[in-house]
């Protein structure tokens, strides 16, 4: 099976912030690594050693150690038991690319030497007869990616070293089960051959003996499984398998370096916003053995519940078993606690360390462990994964605890955590009445509903078509990942809480379910039974990932906890997550320096905005009111008009609708600021689409209709096909409508002012932001003021009172950008229009960009979508320019960004650095922008 790569990855060093890269860094890391694989590397250090207490590294140095390395080497200086190795830099991975595939012969001989210091501190040799060293041989970069690489285990073992291990241990069986599972992972992971086909040798000879569980094959038996691997990889790889423990290792320390550009690891990393270029590290580390007999085990676990936050010591763990088996899904795991009974002293140990990483580390630790012969050796500790639900509820509680400060709180809580607290339920009456038919594990909470498939594949073929979708497997593997993500919900037969499918749809925040063992499935035949019932592709699934429950139904969804208590259904005292939630909120707010505002054009949005802590709308589309009941006749008449006149009486019907509109929000802002954008759309979107009344025409005449309607019917379509554009986004829209038609500025200004007016008249306070879109000449933004402060001046007048408001623009068009200065001189504020920024500063139709992203993303040409998170690269420059020139030609000029991006967290990281005063986005996003707003704040002020 040989590996494809798309393009030659860039590999750079390593220091990079994950953050925001661009072009001219990036290449001048490539440069740098050629010149330093030019220059021999001498000066540099590559390899770093941890055992006997003491370690080359620390915590600190994740971009050179990865996160298991730099974990390895705390754990080391902290003195806990932890078997001696050491760590290959992340920067040899990029000497590798580099270097088309080979490890510099400089690094090759740090390695050795390194190797013998290993052996010296495991008192082993690597190839040794008489006393064979056994490593590991593990993955490691800087953000950990579960599952996505593949560790190999008993590295060192031959033909003549696992005789040895038997003679030692005095357990044949132990030797050759270490002997087989090496083979097999070495035989998948470095030789590339299917993990099936070694799978399908070990079913026959279990098949042979009649025996059903792994655990009970024999010595005899397992000798047998390593001749049958040895000949699969004799027949896949026309040699024999490599008997040379120096040679395997560096076959495996490559195999490492290539298995980062593995698709599934791509993918990861493309769904993670993990860049390519910082490479993995190699962790290589003596062996010890939890599958050494009924005295040895191996497990994970976390110091708080990592679905709930709870604090508890939460985990899993195996008898006699070997690394991956708790997670695998093969034998199900026994819960951590159980091992206070079993092994009361190991227990204790492990408890006193984990409790003392998670204080040294000030957060949740996810930590794996092994015992062997009743001794503890720790493997890995890392900041663990968690809900959004429980981010929330761990930050909190480490503040009470007084384990960390507020700052270190708000800069602890991942942003979209708060997003997913917002996310659906079940309407618990509904879902009461519906029968349980199995219940599962409750591994990430949430209410998840939709079609059952049993492939990933298929997943996301029925989520492409607009269908939700449950995705069903007996157990998830990193290749499903593309399937989890698009899926309402995951749900497994086999696992434990700690399985691929509970950790990947944690992080996800996607609701999961696992382990729920009654469920018996066919995947090729894409059908399931479940409590007797058959569950074929396509049929309703929903389930509970708070209390594991599944059902066979459709159910709908109910809004969250917090909105609940926004919303006044719920009180907010009887809910402990709404109390922590805006906890965090008003933490963030401490720290925070920019404004956040809403995107709203409907009163009801700017109270769940303002709610949420919106201080202010910083987009008001007004078209978005013409489509409201039984408007669109009236903006149709005003359309269609031949003569101002008619065109002006059209208008007069809509001025009182909009002035009630204005009101509405207005009030539900409490005085804040709110930013009206004039009308913006092509005016075609208001009328009926062309096809459609072509067919109308087509009936009316087949049915021999004529006279009135059938003359409507062809001056509309006459009308239509004269507004048809063949660009409608660069046609007749925006401020161009405004200067087209000066009566439809004239009326939104004077629904604009009367609404202030009645309101002020009333008490109350507002400050009304006139927005004219899509300026790219200041004499387009000339024009329009003239007539916006004509009005208001007129409607002021004749109400006798005054209000305060300003006139300002959207920078959404370059030429609007780049001349900033001179519309300063007109413009009371900007509000950076991303969307369309984008659009036209990459060319890219923001609604066509579907037919080719997914392929410029594959092809690595394009990270993100770059109407997702803003192109700090490209689009980044030309805000940064008008920021500069309008601050200049207007000091004090109000500046804010209404596009989509005003919700994202690394967008939000960039406006904050070019000084922005506020970003709006949509009321649902309120609170995740104050918190990454706080966090780009301090992460700014720290020099990030
Ligand atoms: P992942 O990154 O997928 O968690 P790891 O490198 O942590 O992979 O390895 C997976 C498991 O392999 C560990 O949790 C541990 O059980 C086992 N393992 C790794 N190294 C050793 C070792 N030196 N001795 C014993 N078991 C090991
Ligand atoms: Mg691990
Ligand atoms: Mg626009």
């Amino acid at each position: 099976m040989a590996k494809k790569r798309a393009g030659k990855p860039v590999r750079p060093t390593t220091q990079a912030k994950a953050k925001v890269k661009t072009k001219v860094e990036t290449k001048a890391k490539v440069k740098s690594v050629r010149r330093a694989t030019k220059r021999t590397a001498r000066a540099k250090k590559y390899v770093y050693f941890f055992g006997g207490g003491k370690a080359d590294g620390d915590r600190s140095m994740r971009d050179a150690l990865g996160g298991k390395g730099a974990g390895l080497a705390a754990m080391t200086n902290a003195g806990l038991p932890v078997p001696p190795g050491f760590t290959i830099s992340t920067d040899v991975c990029s000497l590798y690319y580099a270097n088309k595939g080979h490890t510099p012969a400089t690094v090759e001989t740090e390695i050795a030497g390194h190797v013998k210091k290993l052996e010296r501190a495991a008192g082993a040799t690597l190839g040794s007869t008489k006393n064979p060293l056994l490593v590991s041989v593990r993955s490691g970069s800087k953000f950990s990616m579960p599952g996505m690489m593949d560790t190999i285990l008993n590295l060192g073992l031959n033909d003549a070293a696992v005789e040895r291990l038997k003679a030692r241990t005095s357990n044949g069986r132990f030797a050759f089960d270490s002997y087989r599972r090496f083979v097999q992972m070495f035989g998948s992971v470095v030789l590339e051959i299917s993990k099936a086909v070694f799978e399908h040798e070990f079913e026959a000879v279990k098949h042979e003996r009649g025996v059903s569980l792994d655990a009970d094959l024999d010595e005899q038996a397992l000798r047998d499984v390593v001749v049958r691997y040895k000949r699969v990889v004799r027949s896949a790889t026309r040699r024999d398998f490599p008997q040379e423990p120096h040679e395997q290792l560096a076959m495996a320390r490559d195999a490492v370096f290539r298995s980062w550009m593995n698709p599934r690891a791509q993918e990861y990393r493309r769904i993670y916003d993990i860049p390519d270029h910082i490479g993995t590290a190699v962790n290589v580390q003596m062996m010890v053995f939890g599958n050494s007999g009924d005295r040895s085990a191996t497990g994970v676990g976390f110091t708080r519940n990592p679905a709930t936050g709870a604090k508890e010591f939460y985990g899993e763990f195996l008898i006699n078993a070997q690394g991956e088996d708790v997670v695998a899904g093969i034998r199900t795991p026994q819960p951590i606690t159980e091992l206070k009974q079993v092994m009361p002293k190991a227990y204790a140990q492990l408890r006193d360390i984990t409790s003392r990483l998670e204080r040294n580390y000030k957060d949740v630790q996810d930590f794996e462990f092994t015992i062997e012969d009743e001794r503890l050796f720790m493997l890995q500790t890392r900041n663990g994964k968690r809900t959004g639900y429980a981010a929330v509820v761990i930050a909190t509680d480490l503040v009470a605890e007084r384990l960390i400060t507020q700052k270190e709180a708000v800069l602890q809580v991942d942003p979209e955590s708060l997003s997913q607290l917002l996310a659906p339920g079940f309407d618990p009456a509904e879902w009461n009445a519906i029968p349980v038919v199995t219940t599962g594990l409750p591994a990430s909470p949430g209410a998840a509903s939709g079609q059952a498939v049993f492939t990933a594949e298929d997943a996301v073929k029925r989520s492409d078509e607009g269908t939700p979708v449950i995705l069903v497997r007996r157990e998830t593997a990193p290749d499903d990942i593309a399937g989890m993500f698009v899926a309402q919900g995951i749900l497994t037969a086999t696992g434990g809480m700690t399985s691929h499918a509970a950790v990947v749809g944690r992080q996800m925040g996607k609701p999961s379910v696992v382990g729920a063992s009654e469920i018996e499935i066919d995947e090729d035949a894409k059908w399931c039974s479940i409590g007797g019932q058959t569950v074929r592709e396509g049929d309703f699934v929903s389930f509970d990932g708070l209390t594991g429950h599944v059902k066979l139904a459709q159910v709908a969804s109910k809004p969250s906890e917090i909105l609940q208590v926004m919303s006044g259904e719920l009180k907010a005292a009887k809910s402990d997550i709404s109390r922590r939630f805006m906890q965090i909120l008003t933490w963030s707010d401490k720290y925070r320096r920019m404004g956040v505002r809403a995107n709203a054009d409907q009163p009801d949005q700017a109270e769940l905005a303002y709610a949420f802590g919106g201080r202010g709308i910083g987009l008001c589309r007004t078209e978005h009111m013409f489509f409201g009941e039984g408007r669109i006749p009236i903006v149709q008449r005003m359309i269609l008009a031949d003569t101002e006149a008619d065109r002006r009486a059209a208008l007069a019907e809509l001025l009182p609708l909009q002035r009630e509109d204005f009101y509405g929000v207005f009030k539900a802002m409490h005085g804040e600021p709110v930013t009206i954008r004039m009308i913006d759309p092509p005016l075609h979107e208001f009328l009926p689409k062309r096809e459609e009344l072509m067919v109308d025409l087509a009936k009316l005449e087949a049915k021999g209709v004529t006279g009135d309607a059938l003359e409507q019917k062809l001056v509309l379509l006459r009308r239509v096909e004269q507004l048809h554009e063949f660009n409608p986004m660069l046609g007749h829209r925006g401020v161009r409508l405004g200067i087209t038609y000066p009566e439809i500025t004239e009326m939104q200004t004077r629904a604009i002012i009367e609404a202030a007016c009645q309101l002020a008249k009333e008490g109350g306070k507002v400050t009304p932001e006139i927005m004219i879109p899509l300026v790219g000449h200041v004499k387009e933004l000339r024009n329009q003021k003239v007539i916006v402060d004509r009005v208001a001046k007129a409607v002021m007048k004749e109400r006798g009172v005054k209000v305060k408001y300003l006139v300002g623009t959207m920078i959404e068009v370059p030429r609007g950008a780049m001349t900033a200065d001179q519309i300063a001189g007109e413009a009371q504020f900007f509000s950076f229009g991303t969307n369309d920024l984008t659009q036209l500063m990459l060319g890219f139709s923001r609604d066509d960009i579907g037919k080719f992203l997914r392929v410029y993303q594959d092809k690595k040409i394009l990270d993100k979508d770059p109407f997702a998170t803003f192109d700090v690269e490209g689009v980044g420059p030309v805000v940064r320019t008008a920021v500069e020139l309008g601050r200049g030609a207007r000091p004090g000029i109000k500046l804010g960004i209404c596009g989509e991006h005003g919700g994202d967290p690394a967008s939000i990281h960039f406006f904050e650095s070019v000084g922005l005063n506020y970003v709006s986005c949509s009321p649902y996003r309120v609170p995740v922008a104050r918190l990454a707003a706080a966090q780009a704040a301090l992460a700014v002020k720290g020099g990030d």
